[in-house]
């Protein structure tokens, strides 16, 4: 029966960075580099939340958009922290994750014959929903421009069938970060035309050395953009599942559509805890986002003695990822990365996992312990040494 599976469906490998993490599995002495997720545990006012929603047996079906409160809470925290401005009643919904949220956003816009813009090297999660609304993915290849979406690249790849451009910031897999002025440009360049701009914000309390900025704070832009945000990295919450979509009442409304014939709504469980989690008056991102900071430090430090060059000069702004370039060493990233399993039991996620314009590149996770690091960038050096630069 598989010849009947739908052919778009058919299609979709895979991601790159779950391969490399199920290989790791059989390996069991390695250090893993390779997860994009907290290793803290959920701060643990916001477990006992959620355990007092299970005791109180709130357990049953919310507001298809999410309890109110919780989303009167995200639309407070996005307004105090970065200056949005969000009706909770009309224009926020709680998700299951970021990844349901772009799955929703993605299939409220997107149909047969879109285009949709995307930064390359980049997160594996767009494309397969992109295919499979019928759409077409199309990159944006960011290397030359130290991975950042410019005015000028875009405006390059502007056809009139580009429906929306995505936006990440920090991103996965490089931990750039958009300056003030390239939203500037990016905004001046797409004011007023009919083309949406998906900003994927999940990692915007993880930013090290300036405040975040949203897109969809600049003059004019709300009405276009579809913030993308959630609590799986700022709150160490990726097994709660709960994420949320700013957008205008007019968009907001047909998305909400399609999450209620999605999932319903987003666990109520997990939704009293994240209650919890944005109103407790406690920055719970504050002391891991310290910790992320001296790891960064520390691992881009190693990365630079080792030879491993950032593509970019600078340290990466947030998230907790650098991705080095390896070009020099006459391997694809995925020999790279299998060698260095095989001869030094250090796991990374080879650059082809984030589209093409990965190649040449691997991603190393910092979202492990000080110790793991080091014992990983000592067996990098060794390993690096051999292949000699
Ligand atoms: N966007 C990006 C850029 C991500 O890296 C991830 C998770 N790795 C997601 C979205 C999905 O996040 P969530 O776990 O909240 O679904």
């Amino acid at each position: 029966m598989e010849h009947l599976v739908n052919s778009e469906v058919k299609q979709i490998q895979i991601s790159g960075i779950r391969k490399m993490s199920n290989l790791v599995a059989t390996y069991p002495d390695a250090l893993t580099l390779t997860i994009g997720q907290p290793d803290f545990p959920t701060p643990a006012h916001i477990v006992e939340a959620g355990k007092r929603a299970l005791d109180e047996n709130r357990t049953l079906y919310t507001a298809n958009a999410g309890l109110p409160q919780l989303r009167k809470a995200a639309a407070d925290f996005v307004s105090g922290k970065y200056g949005l401005s969000y009706d909770p009643e009309q224009e926020v919904i709680v998700t299951a994750g970021a990844s349901q949220a772009l799955d929703i956003t993605l299939r409220t816009i997107i149909g047969p014959g879109c285009e949709v813009l995307i930064p390359g090297p980049i997160y594996p999660g767009y494309e397969p929903i992109i295919r499979m609304c019928g759409g077409t993915s199309v990159y944006v290849d960011t290397r030359q421009s130290g991975f950042q979406m410019t005015a000028e690249l875009i405006a390059a790849k502007l056809t009139e069938r580009t429906r929306a451009i995505i936006l990440c910031y920090p991103s996965n897999p490089t931990g750039r970060v958009m300056s003030e002025n390239q939203l500037t440009q990016v905004a001046e360049l797409l004011r007023g035309k009919p083309v949406f701009i998906i900003s994927d914000e999940i990692y915007s309390e993880l930013v090290y050395d300036q405040p975040h900025r949203s897109i969809a704070a600049l003059p004019g832009m709300k009405e276009q953009t579809i913030v993308i945000n959630g609590l799986s990295k700022s709150h160490s919450m990726t097994g709660w599942r709960i994420g949320f979509t700013f957008a205008p009442a007019s968009i907001s409304k047909h998305m909400l559509k399609v999450h209620q014939y999605n999932v319903t709504c987003a666990s109520s469980i997990s939704q009293y805890a994240a209650i919890e989690a944005l109103t407790a008056g406690r920055d719970d991102a504050e002391p891991m986002k310290r910790e992320y900071k001296a790891r960064r430090d520390f691992v881009y430090d190693r990365l630079m003695r080792i030879g491993l060059k950032a593509e970019k000069p600078e340290k990466p702004e947030g998230a907790f990822y650098l991705f080095p370039s390896i070009g020099q060493f006459g391997l694809s990233s995925q020999q790279f990365a299998m060698k260095l399993l095989d001869e030094e039991r250090v796991a990374v996620v080879p650059g082809d996992a984030f589209s093409e314009y990965g190649e040449g590149y691997v991603r190393i996770s910092y979202a492990y312990s000080m110790d793991v690091l080091k014992k990983a960038m000592d067996r990098l050096e060794k390993f690096v040494s051999r292949l000699g630069s």
